[in-house]
C-alpha cells in the first residue's frame, strides 16, 4: 500500500498580501523538499475540485455565499486583518476541500494507506459561521462529516499539532459525540481558545504548551492526553491538521520542536490508527510560515508516513 500525495498549482494561485506568512511560496518549498528520490514512491495525484455542496458539511450556506461574493475580480478582499481573498482564492479553497475529502475517499476505498495534502488556504481556524486566522472553510471538518455521511464512519478523531488552537474545529464539533477533538498548542497565542477547561460534550481534548517548552513537553501531552483519548474512543479514521509551526524556526510562535518530533507524532498516530482504524489515516497541511522548518518537517512526517 502506497501513500498518497495530492497537491495543484491553483493552491500557488490563492494570494495573499506583501509580506503575509501564509504564502504561496510556503507550497513551493515543499514541493521542493518532496522532490527527491527518497519520494520517488509518492503516489502524487493532482487534487480534484471539490463537491460544493458537501462545504455545507460544517458551515451553513448563507456563510458560504457570503464568501463567495466578497471574492474579488481583481486586486485584494479583506475579511480581516489575517484573512484575505484574491481572485483565485475560492478555486484554491474548493480545490482543498476536494482534496480533503479525496483523500478520505482513498483510505477507505484503500487505494492508499494513508495521504497527505499539501493545499492552501488552510482551514482550523474557520469556524462554523466565521473565516479567520487565514482560514476559509474547514477542510478538515468537512472531511470528517465526509467520511461520516458518505462513508459510513460512526467515529472520526482530528488530531491538531498546529501551534495555534484550532477553534474553528472545536467550534464546529463542540457538541458533536461522534468527533474527537485532540488539539497541542502553545498558550497564550492566537486565537486564544483551547484551555484545558474546554472539554466541548467530552470529546474535546486540549493540551495547551507554555512559550518555550519543546520536545520533551509535546511528547508528554501526546503521551498523557492524546494517545489515551484515542485508545478510548477508538476512531474509524484519524485526520491530522498538520501545521507545522510548532517548529522552532517558525516566526508567529515560540515552541520549539524539531523535524524528529513531527516524525516521532507521526509515528504514535500511525500506530494508534493501526490499532483502532485500519490504518485509515489523513493529513491535511495546516500553517508552517518559516520555509526551510516546513519543508524539513514535511519531509520528516511524509516519509514516516511512507513506512507505513
Ligand atoms: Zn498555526
Amino acid at each position: 500500500m502506497t501513500t498518497r500525495l495530492y497537491t495543484h498549482p491553483i493552491y500557488l494561485e490563492h494570494l495573499t498580501t506583501p509580506g503575509h506568512p501564509e504564502r504561496p511560496d510556503r507550497l513551493r518549498a515543499i514541493e521542493r523538499a518532496l522532490d527527491d528520490e527518497a519520494f520517488e514512491m509518492l503516489d502524487r495525484v493532482e487534487a480534484p475540485t471539490g463537491d460544493e455542496r458537501t462545504i455545507a458539511y460544517a458551515h451553513p450556506e448563507n456563510f458560504v455565499e457570503s464568501v463567495r461574493r466578497q471574492v474579488p475580480a481583481e486586486g485584494f478582499a479583506r475579511i480581516d486583518g489575517d484573512t484575505t481573498l484574491s481572485p483565485k482564492s475560492w478555486q484554491a479553497a474548493l480545490t482543498a476541500i476536494g482534496a480533503a475529502n479525496a483523500a478520505v475517499d482513498d483510505v477507505f476505498s484503500g487505494r492508499a494507506a494513508n495521504v497527505f495534502v499539501a493545499s492552501r488556504p488552510p482551514g482550523h481556524h474557520a469556524e462554523k459561521t466565521t473565516a479567520m486566522g487565514f482560514c476559509l472553510f474547514n477542510n478538515a471538518a468537512i472531511a470528517a462529516r465526509h467520511a461520516q455521511r458518505d462513508h459510513g464512519a460512526e467515529r472520526v478523531a482530528i488530531v491538531d499539532w498546529d501551534v495555534h488552537h484550532g477553534n474553528g474545529t472545536q467550534d464546529i464539533f463542540w457538541d458533536d459525540p461522534s468527533v474527537l477533538y485532540c488539539s497541542t498548542h502553545q498558550m497564550p497565542l492566537f486565537p486564544g481558545t483551547g484551555a484545558k477547561s474546554e472539554t466541548g460534550v467530552g470529546n474535546i481534548v486540549n493540551a495547551p504548551l507554555a512559550p518555550d517548552t519543546g520536545s520533551d513537553h509535546f511528547r508528554e501531552a501526546f503521551r498523557s492526553r492524546v494517545l489515551p483519548a484515542l485508545d478510548r474512543f477508538a476512531p474509524d479514521l484519524i485526520i491530522i491538521s498538520a501545521g507545522f509551526d510548532a517548529h522552532h524556526r517558525d516566526p508567529l510562535a515560540e515552541i520549539n520542536l524539531t523535524e524528529a518530533d513531527f516524525d516521532w507524532a507521526t509515528g504514535q498516530l500511525m500506530d494508534s490508527a493501526a490499532r483502532h482504524s485500519s490504518n485509515r489515516l489523513v493529513s491535511l497541511l495546516e500553517g508552517g510560515y518559516d520555509l526551510h522548518g516546513l519543508a524539513f518537517s514535511v519531509a520528516a512526517h511524509v516519509s514516516r508516513l511512507m513506512k507505513g
